[in-house]
């Protein structure tokens, strides 16, 4: 009897012990979340300079049929060394899960990282999150289309099936839409424009004041129209692109001086 009382209580201390230890890395796990959930634009600087943070990975998550093109992965490689100074060098790891229903709200993207992010800033790394989404966004109507969001401090979602879709996956022209999205949303969370309302330039000189958040030179990578668009201005900017032979980028003037006034490129 004695004895069955003694394994008793010591079945209980083993599950407090189990117990506890679930608890310590359930609020572990938080803890380290916690630097990858903070507001669009916050770490602009850490991304940017490597005054806090050596190296960077980015994680880039999608399904086999959703995988953006391998050009536009190589295009993204050096998109991101020639911005960010990052002396320990910048990994890309690819993260392979099964189609999500779609079309995402924005709240249903937060969910799928929550539960297919693997990497999450440590130490002097800084990570960021790339979602290429199996599904459309929500907020598509007949006549309008959202292409990519930054949605938090280093999280992204492209909506590749949207993008395949609207190039009906030509080749050439999925890899030019594919890598203005994912650049332009790159350019959100690195602060572009004024996303933290601490722009070098004063007033409506950078900001584009009718489309917040976006520049007002039209050839640049930040320009409102790569984020969300009408499908026949969609046609018209994907004619423009395969004239200009090549992805949009940050303009000299403006988005280049504030990249650089955070410590980049
Ligand atoms: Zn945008
Ligand atoms: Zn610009």
């Amino acid at each position: 009897m004695n004895c069955y009382i003694k394994k008793f209580a010591f079945f209980i201390l083993l599950a407090l012990i189990t117990f506890s230890c679930k608890e310590d890395q359930d609020n572990q796990i938080l803890q380290n979340r916690a630097e990858n959930r903070k507001a669009l634009g916050i770490s602009a600087e850490d991304l940017l300079s490597d005054d806090s943070y050596k190296s960077m990975t980015v994680e880039m998550v999608f399904s086999p049929a959703y995988r953006p093109t391998q050009q536009t992965l190589d295009g993204f490689t050096s998109f991101i060394n020639s911005r960010v100074n990052k002396p320990d060098g910048v990994r890309f790891i690819e993260t392979i899960i099964s189609d999500q229903n779609g079309p995402f709200s924005i709240s249903q993207i937060r969910n799928i990282e929550n539960e297919q992010r693997t990497i999450y800033t440590q130490g002097d790394d800084i990570a960021v999150y790339v979602y290429f989404a199996s599904g459309n966004a929500n907020s598509d109507t007949n006549t309008t289309v959202t292409l990519g969001s930054a949605y938090q401090n280093t999280s992204i979602v492209i909506y590749e099936k949207t993008l395949q879709e609207v190039t009906n996956s030509v080749p050439d022209d999925l890899t030019r839409l594919e890598a203005t999205t994912l650049y332009h949303e790159f350019g959100h969370i690195f602060g572009l424009v004024n996303i933290q309302n601490d722009d070098i330039h004063p007033g409506d000189k950078h900001e584009d004041l009718d489309h917040p958040k976006h520049c007002i030179i039209e050839d640049c990578l930040m320009y409102f129209e790569a984020q969300s668009i009408t499908k026949d201005n969609l046609k018209l900017r994907m004619e423009r692109l395969k004239v200009l032979q090549n992805i949009p980028s940050f303009d000299l003037d403006f988005c280049i001086e504030d990249l650089q006034a955070k410590g980049g490129n």
